[in-house]
């Protein structure tokens, strides 16, 4: 197995553009289990580790750019305060050892669908920044990332360079169901972002269809109906659930029941909306 190791942004970009087939590590948290346990066994790996460029973040432009290696342990340290739901996510993944190593970019280069990261990225919004040397830059929405079960739209000669997340300008909730309360990949998981400038609520729904993916008839039916000055209307509430539940397309396996997934979506998304609403009106009326 070839092992490369670029120091630069440049150099990386280039390697993989000579060697599409390099698998990309970067906290190993997933590469290297996979290689442990024979699931694959790649001609190359990619180290990014010498980058040191995508271990930073910084505001751009009104966004937050999270570089790709920034592991979770400091994006609940650091960036908490303007990225809630993501820093929220963060805490529930894996072990202090896997949050010291893991991070957003290999979440995303993995694209499981039960990986943590992505129901607040839906929820706010966000946009990865994937590159290659031949084409640049390209800012794919998080939306238009996932294609398939652990299938995302990076091209074989593209790196996730960031992700670009708006800093939240109303509450933001992650609720995941698992089998324990730590060190466990999501049975499902629900997360919620209100932007009440655009009177828009954002919902990102996780392990519970063959990629994550939004609630997107749900948030019609909030952008239409929620009167943002008022308590919330239990009947509204009812109808959120049931639409987030209705946009589940889960499957049974080993960790859950494709009923008790749709179930829990549903539960977790009038949840998460009664937390958030509760902490809009507080704001309001502070
Ligand atoms: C014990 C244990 C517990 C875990 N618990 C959770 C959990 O609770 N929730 C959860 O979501 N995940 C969990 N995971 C999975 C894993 O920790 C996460 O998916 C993590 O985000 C991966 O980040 P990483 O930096 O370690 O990625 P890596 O393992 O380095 O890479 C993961 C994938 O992304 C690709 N990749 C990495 N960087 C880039 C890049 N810059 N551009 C393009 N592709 C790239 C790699 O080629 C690989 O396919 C757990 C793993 C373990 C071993």
């Amino acid at each position: 197995m070839d092992f490369l190791r670029p120091t630069t942004w440049d150099e990386a970009l280039a390697a993989k553009a000579d060697r599409p087939d390099a698998v990309p590590i970067q906290g190993g948290t997933d590469v290297m289990v996979e290689i442990n346990m024979d699931v694959r066994r790649p001609a190359a790996l990619l180290d990014l580790n010498q980058v040191a460029e995508l271990r930073e973040w910084a505001m751009v432009g009104g966004m937050c750019r999270v570089g790709a290696a920034v592991p979770y342990a400091r994006i609940i340290e650091e960036l908490a305060g303007p990225l809630p739901g993501l820093a929220q996510a963060a805490r529930t993944v894996g072990s202090p050892q896997i949050r010291n190593r893991g991070s957003v970019g290999g979440n995303l280069g993995a694209a499981s669908p039960a990986g943590d990261s992505h129901p607040p990225l839906l929820a706010a919004g966000a946009v990865v920044e994937a590159e290659s040397r031949e084409r640049g830059v390209r800012m794919i929405p998080a939306d238009e990332f996932y294609l398939g079960v652990k299938r995302s739209a990076l091209e074989p000669d593209e790196l996730i360079r960031a992700v670009h997340v708006r800093p939240a300008t109303g509450p933001q909730y992650f609720s995941k169901v698992g089998t324990r309360n730590a060190m466990v990949i999501a049975v499902c998981s629900f997360a919620i972002a209100l932007h009440p400038g655009e009177r828009r609520v954002g919902t990102g729904i996780g392990s519970a269809a063959p990629t994550p993916r939004r609630a997107l008839e749900a948030e019609e039916l909030l952008a239409r109906e929620l009167d943002w000055t008022a308590p919330l209307d239990p009947a509204l509430t009812r109808r959120f659930g049931e639409l987030c539940a209705a946009a589940a397309a889960p499957i049974d396996d080993v960790r859950g029941k494709a009923a008790y997934r749709v179930h829990a979506i549903g539960v977790m998304a009038r949840r998460t909306l009664a937390w958030a609403w509760n902490d809009h009106l507080g704001k309001r009326a502070a």
